[in-house]
């Protein structure tokens, strides 16, 4: 648009110049009316001035001397009847009278007649000299034209003189009438002529403002509509961008192995993705609107305080065991996230998580192997040591009597000399088996790999005798096995060599102490001959 193309600020300087030219305009415009208003009530008066002296009796003027010996004589008398009866008949007439050269002094004018009283102080009698200005009463005289003065104002009124020439019957000029108009229609008419401009002048003046001002409107609203445009296609940008980033984000949440529910503020499913169905078994439209059913058989004071964290902190990760739609437990590792409105209320909940059932399996195994002897699925010397421990404190919080059995096979390196050392592996698997069995019937027992060919038994709340007829039965289950061992020194099959220690702590004595003195035992009972139980 070429409009919005001008620059503002030429705009305001052609609004400038623009109302000054009217003003300009207005002005010659409210001049030339009154002049015209002018022209109008001089032609009037003018009229009326011809109109008087056209009512005098030429021959009446010529009988006159112009001297002081007309007073009294008719033609004066009926000059002036006719001046006053001229005067009488308009009512905007005021001093009425006749001159012509003075007869002594030509080249002055000097009064006719007047209509005024002889008594009165305007009274001029005939023959007197006129003083004041006589251009126009010339003018009339030599050329036979009427004329009019410009209005004036005195103590009575404003006023207008007009000379008019009274001729005889052959056109010549006789005298010349002169007479003061009242100037208030004068004045009356050229004030209307000049307000009639002004109005239009102020008129135009106002429909250039107005159109100004609607220019300036139209740009304004034109400036504001095009940023609005601009605005509005950025946004659009900006949607359209968010709008990719959505159609992004739902292809992540489409195809993520992360299962993802989406929660009302109440807990009921808004959405779910398809890993949610893969991972649970449910069926979307068998969860939408309801509340989560992974959950209806876990422990609900954890749940709650769950629900609690996530409230207040708007965060939760962790694992939990929920069920599936065929009624299996499995664990789930998660988070929730909750979202809340502007006014911080919460909108939703996002739930995500992923099956872990495998690594919990692994690390289940994992542990287990960490504390297992794998060639005789005992217990390992880790697991014995912290479970020593464990019995150990047991026993001295609640006083009790606690027993420790340490077993050695005797000559053992003998027969992995003599029979291999995979006979040997399935000797030691053996004898674990058989000292597990014979400690199953004793409450608390824990049999254990304690190293190579050693093994040890944990008897919690167990004194010294008992223990050591356990130990015995130990001996016995598996000298019983007969594992044929010739180069035994006590026997022809395999045995063990049995210390047996016996303490209730703390009683002055450590953990050390009761390993200690069955190790101790054991030694003796080695050197005792073997395939024997000495109790410390
Ligand atoms: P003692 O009666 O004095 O205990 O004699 P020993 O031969 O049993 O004692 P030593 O400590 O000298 O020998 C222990 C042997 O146990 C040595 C080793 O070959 C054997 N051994 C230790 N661990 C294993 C194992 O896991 N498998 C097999 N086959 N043999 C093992
Ligand atoms: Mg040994
Ligand atoms: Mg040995």
């Amino acid at each position: 648009m070429l409009l919005s193309r001008i620059h503002d600020r030429h705009l305001a300087w052609a609004g400038a110049i623009l109302l000054a030219l009217t003003v300009l305009g207005g002005h010659w415009f409210t001049g030339r009316m009154q002049r015209v208003g002018e022209n109008m009530e001089s032609a009037r008066v003018t009229a009326l001035a011809r109109t008087v002296a056209a009512s005098i009796e030429a021959e009446q003027v010529v009988a006159l001397h112009g001297d002081s010996s007309d007073v009294g004589s008719p033609p004066l008398k009926n000059l002036r009847a006719q001046l006053q009866g001229a005067r009488a008949a308009n009512p905007d007439f005021r001093f009425v009278y006749l001159m012509r050269p003075a007869a002594a002094k030509p080249s002055v004018m000097a009064f006719l007649a007047d209509a005024e009283p002889e008594d009165s102080a305007d009274y001029s009698p005939p023959g007197e000299q006129y003083t004041g200005e006589d251009d126009d009463l010339w003018r009339a005289w030599n050329t036979g034209e009427a004329l009019v003065q410009p209005a004036y104002a005195d103590a009575w009124g404003r006023w207008v003189t007009a000379v008019a020439p009274v001729a005889d019957a052959k056109g010549r000029t006789v005298a010349v009438v002169g007479m003061d108009v009242r100037a208030d229609a004068w004045q009356a008419t050229i004030s209307r002529y000049r307000n009639f401009a002004l109005t239009i002048s102020a008129l135009v003046l106002l429909l250039e403002l107005l159109f100004l001002w609607g220019l300036y409107r139209q740009r304004r609203a034109n400036r504001q509509l095009a940023t609005l445009n601009g605005r509005m296609s950025q946004q659009l940008g900006e949607l359209r961008a968010a709008q990719a980033g959505l159609s992004l984000a739902d292809v992540v949440v489409q195809h993520t192995g992360e299962a993802i529910i989406l929660l009302d503020s109440k807990l009921r499913v808004v959405r779910v993705n398809p890993a949610f169905s893969q991972i649970s078994g449910y069926a979307a439209a068998a969860v939408l609107g309801q509340n989560m059913p992974l959950f209806m058989h876990e422990d609900q004071a954890l749940l709650r305080r769950i629900r609690e964290q996530v409230d207040v902190s708007g965060h939760w990760t962790g694992t939990l065991w929920a069920t599936r739609a065929d009624g299996e437990a499995f664990p789930l590792e998660g988070s929730i996230n909750l979202v809340r409105d502007d006014a911080g209320q919460a909108l939703h909940y996002v739930v995500v998580f992923r099956d872990v059932t495998v690594q919990k399996r692994l690390e289940d195994r994992l542990r287990e192997l960490s504390v297992t002897d794998g060639l005789t699925g005992l217990p390992n010397r880790r697991a014995f040591d912290e479970a020593l421990e464990r019995e150990w404190q047991r026993c001295m919080r609640l006083r009790e009597p606690m027993s420790l059995v340490m077993i050695d096979i005797d000559h053992f390196k003998a027969f992995n000399d003599n029979y291999g050392h995979p006979a040997g592996d399935r000797a030691l698997q053996q004898v674990a088996k058989a000292l597990l069995a014979a400690s199953s019937k004793v409450e608390g027992a824990q049999v254990a790999r304690y190293g190579g060919e050693e093994f040890a038994v944990i008897l919690p709340r167990c004194d010294a005798p008992r223990a050591a007829q356990h130990a015995e039965t130990l001996r016995a289950a598996v000298a019983a096995l007969g594992i044929r061992h010739q180069h035994n020194s006590v026997s022809d099959v395999v045995t063990i060599s049995v210390g047996v220690s016996a303490h209730t702590p703390p009683n002055g004595v450590d953990l050390d102490a009761l390993l200690l003195d069955a190790d101790q035992a054991l030694y003796r009972a080695k050197a005792r001959g073997r395939n024997g139980v000495q109790l410390a």
